[in-house]
């Protein structure tokens, strides 16, 4: 990671179109300081998609000096819960940001009501009676102008007096709308009208019954920016039609001039990031809850045991663009294996356990070596492993019929294990169904790392963990959530739920080496040549168990 971290730092890298646009209009004095903010709907979650917004928006603030709002996109209070708001915060504080000041949109609800009364005064706003359905007909297509509405050319007063008993709770949800008056044959649909409020009789999570009436996102995201002085308003790609709507609003407004830019949306190969879907798996059980390992969801990678430094490491390497690309999560993982290779502990851990008695070793006898918790720091902290006459190794490390390229245990053979001597291999205990059940080992006194005389290599070195000290723990091997790389492109005769990875999380039983259960590091543990696991809250102090948060490696290299 170390070597990482210099070669990107003394290459000049160059600046992404926000940073282009920011140091323009700095350079240009059209601003003196940035503001940025993260609008989170709080209707779910935080996903990796979201990563990438907050270390976009929160990273420009931060490389100029400025600072970054979290703002509760609040206006839509059937969907919106408290429990949403406080995981937001969380997420965002363990992703290592923090923001300047804690705003909701529902905030400003009397400052944009007033501003629709104002509208309505100067004719640019009037409630419609139509009914959605006959809303949506009379909006035309691309290629056909819309129709007026008949309720179009009601007076102020009377759009005054109405949009009133509308907000007193006169009418019931769907009677009516209100309506900016802009342009019915305008070649951007978003003009034809726009909705400004919608009659909802729904508690909010904030207001509470305050209000029956509830803003549109178009009527309210570009006033909140400009009441904030955000200079830097950054979305995804798909709000670029929206785009002029919000200049409209801030322009008859004459409200500070924040303006908004796009950039494509984060997709990976695997997984989805539909805040919409992922709720459905949550509430069809297809998932242990948001949280599962499973999920792209921040609190799901988290409990997988990616780090933050590795989500950032990420979202630096994919940069921005005003494309949409699908990336592949093995970069994801990569990050997430760079971060965890440099500073994770390392322990033992057999998975599949094969029992091998060293013959010539005392019976009783238990020496402790002292072996480093991270080879790349030698001179670290260390932990101590027992060695006993009995001991496991893995299933997979004996191989009976071996090829010669074989360089584990095999009959006659010898190997070293991991931190201590070298054993040989002298008989192979099998059961009467003829299964190998055991191995006789003898082991060489004078291959202690650290002893006198010429050091002996053998090629093959396994790890290993002593019986009668092993810890038995639950291991959830998790592997991708879906079985189709690119799942926004499934056939149309088909759910995305008919791609959920049957093998996503198989059950194993671990059988570890002591130190494991004291690690205190607080970040994933490389179980040593079979992969990092990170320590899971449903722990108890009878049974640890431990989630695979990835391979020890990949062939995938990042270009
Ligand atoms: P979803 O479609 O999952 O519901 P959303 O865009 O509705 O996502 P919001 O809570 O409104 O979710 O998003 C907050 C911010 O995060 C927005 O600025 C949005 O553009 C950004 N964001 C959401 N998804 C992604 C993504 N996949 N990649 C990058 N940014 C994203
Ligand atoms: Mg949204």
């Amino acid at each position: 990671m170390e070597e990482q971290i210099k070669v990107t730092a003394e290459e000049p890298k160059k600046l992404n179109f926000l940073e282009e646009i920011i140091e323009k209009d700095l350079k240009e004095g059209k601003i003196d300081s940035v503001m940025t903010r993260f609008p989170p709907e709080p209707n779910g979650y935080l996903h990796l998609g979201h990563a990438k917004s907050i270390c976009l928006n929160f990273g420009l603030a931060q490389k100029y000096g400025g600072k970054t709002n979290l703002r509760y996109d609040d206006t839509n209070p059937t969907k919106e819960d408290t429990e949403y708001v406080d995981s937001i915060k969380e997420d965002i504080n363990w992703l290592g940001f923090q923001w300047d000041k804690e705003l909701y949109a529902s905030d400003y609800f009397d400052q944009l009501y007033e501003w629709a009364e104002e509208l309505i005064k100067r004719g640019l706003a009037y409630v419609d009676d139509q009914t959605q359905e006959e809303i949506r007909l009379g909006r035309g297509t691309v290629d056909k102008p819309g129709v007026n509405s008949p309720y179009r050319d009601r007076t102020p007063e009377e759009n005054l007096r109405l949009f009133r008993e509308m907000k007193a709770g006169k009418y019931a949800e769907g009677e009516k709308v209100l309506r900016a008056k802009i342009d019915m044959a305008h070649p951007n649909m978003m003009f034809r009208d726009p909705l400004l409020y919608r009659i909802k009789f729904a508690h909010h999570h904030r207001t509470g019954d305050k209000w029956c009436i509830y803003p549109m996102y178009d009527y309210t995201h570009g006033q909140c920016d400009s009441i904030e002085h955000i200079t830097h308003s950054i979305c995804t790609l798909e709000f670029d039609v929206h785009r002029p709507l919000y200049d409209w609003f801030i322009e008859t407004l004459g409200i500070y001039p924040s303006h908004q830019y796009e950039f494509a949306r984060l997709n990976l190969t695997y997984t989805l990031m539909s805040k919409r879907k992922l709720l459905e798996l949550v509430q069809k059980g297809l998932v242990a809850g948001w949280d599962d390992p499973r999920m792209p969801t921040l609190c799901g990678v988290r409990r997988r045991g990616y780090t933050p430094e590795a989500l950032r490491m990420f979202c630096e390497k994919i940069g921005v663009s005003k494309r949409d690309q699908l990336m592949d999560i093995q970069l994801l993982e990569w990050c997430v294996r760079q971060d965890l290779n440099a500073r994770s502990n390392r322990y033992m851990v057999v998975q599949d356990p094969l029992k091998v008695t060293i013959t010539n070793y005392p019976e009783g006898q238990v020496e402790w070596f002292d072996c480093p918790l991270n080879p790349a720091d030698p001179e670290g902290a260390s932990r101590k492993v027992p060695f006993t006459r009995e001991l496991y190794i893995d299933r997979a490390d004996f191989m009976e019929d071996a090829p010669k390229k074989f360089f584990r245990l095999k009959p006659e053979g010898e190997v070293r294990l991991k931190y201590t001597y070298i054993i040989k291999c002298e008989e192979v205990v099998k059961d009467a169904e003829g299964n190998v059940i055991e191995l006789k080992c003898t082991y060489d006194p004078s291959t202690r790392p650290g002893a006198e005389g010429p050091w002996r290599s053998v090629k093959g070195t396994i790890h290993w963990v002593s019986c009668e000290h092993a810890a038995e723990i639950e291991l959830r091997n998790y592997d991708r959530l879906f079985t189709q790389a690119n799942m926004n492109d499934i056939p149309e005769d088909k759910d995305y739920k008919d791609f959920l990875n049957p093998d996503s999380l198989i059950f194993g039983t671990g059988y570890a080496e002591p130190a494991l259960l004291e690690d205190a590091s607080g970040i994933a543990v490389q179980f040593e040549r079979t992969g990092y696991y990170f320590k899971d809250p449903d722990s108890t102090p009878e049974k640890a168990v431990f989630n695979k948060t990835t391979a020890l490696k990949d062939s995938y290299k990042p270009e």
